[in-house]
């Protein structure tokens, strides 16, 4: 049985923190999982920027509530719904999913949570799992699923990989060229066991 496994920014709605670096004129904050592999690092990142100034959740929520879900979006997953179930696996939090999900009709998304202080400050945020994605598309194929996922940024590439199929959506030529050497080396080791390759990693 097949589910299929999206990401959701980038996907099927703007990027969050692209929005909101846009909306608080704060154009660092357009760094995304598309730029820094390391998503502890760049949430600790940005939350320091917050911080600095002076900003918390209802700030971005505000953002996300003027947020429309990309061109085409809905109509996607609700004709892919119709003949398919579909989980949408995202690094993001329930505090930003949900305005979005709404738009979207409701899908059902696996996210993450946020710490907030009474103040509104964002302290700290919480993640289900360790390498959430690819744990979430493991744990599914370990109770009888095929997984077929999609999605755009570095932390897609684990679950896209595990998958029986998966396509990069929209990424940059970056990560593009990480797929490639990731399936090069694969192949290696595959036909070449002996082969000797220099260690690879993400960064
Ligand atoms: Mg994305």
């Amino acid at each position: 049985m097949k589910l299929i496994c999206l990401d959701l920014e980038g996907v099927l709605v703007p990027e969050i923190w692209v929005a909101f670096a846009e909306a608080s004129k704060i154009p660092e904050l357009k760094k995304t999982t598309r730029d820094e592999p390391d998503y502890d690092k760049l949430m600790r990142w940005r939350l320091s920027v917050l911080k600095e100034h002076g900003l918390g959740l209802k700030e971005i929520q505000e953002t996300i509530a003027s947020i429309d879900p990309l061109p085409g979006a809905k109509e996607f997953l609700d004709e892919l719904r119709s003949f398919a179930q579909v989980i949408i696996i995202s690094d993001t939090f329930t505090e930003f999913a949900q305005p979005l999900m709404k738009k979207l009709g409701w899908p059902t998304i696996f996210c993450n949570s946020l710490v907030v202080a009474e103040d509104g400050e964002i302290t700290d945020y919480k993640m289900r799992v360790e390498n959430s994605k690819l744990t979430t598309v493991r744990a599914l194929q370990s109770i009888g699923f095929e997984t077929v996922a999609s999605g755009d940024s570095y932390n897609d590439l684990g679950m896209i990989l595990a998958g029986k199929s998966g396509f990069l959506f929209r990424t940059t030529e970056q990560i593009k060229i990480i797929r490639y050497r990731i399936t090069v080396v694969t192949m290696t080791f595959f036909f070449f066991p002996t082969f000797n390759f220099p260690p690879y990693s993400f960064s």
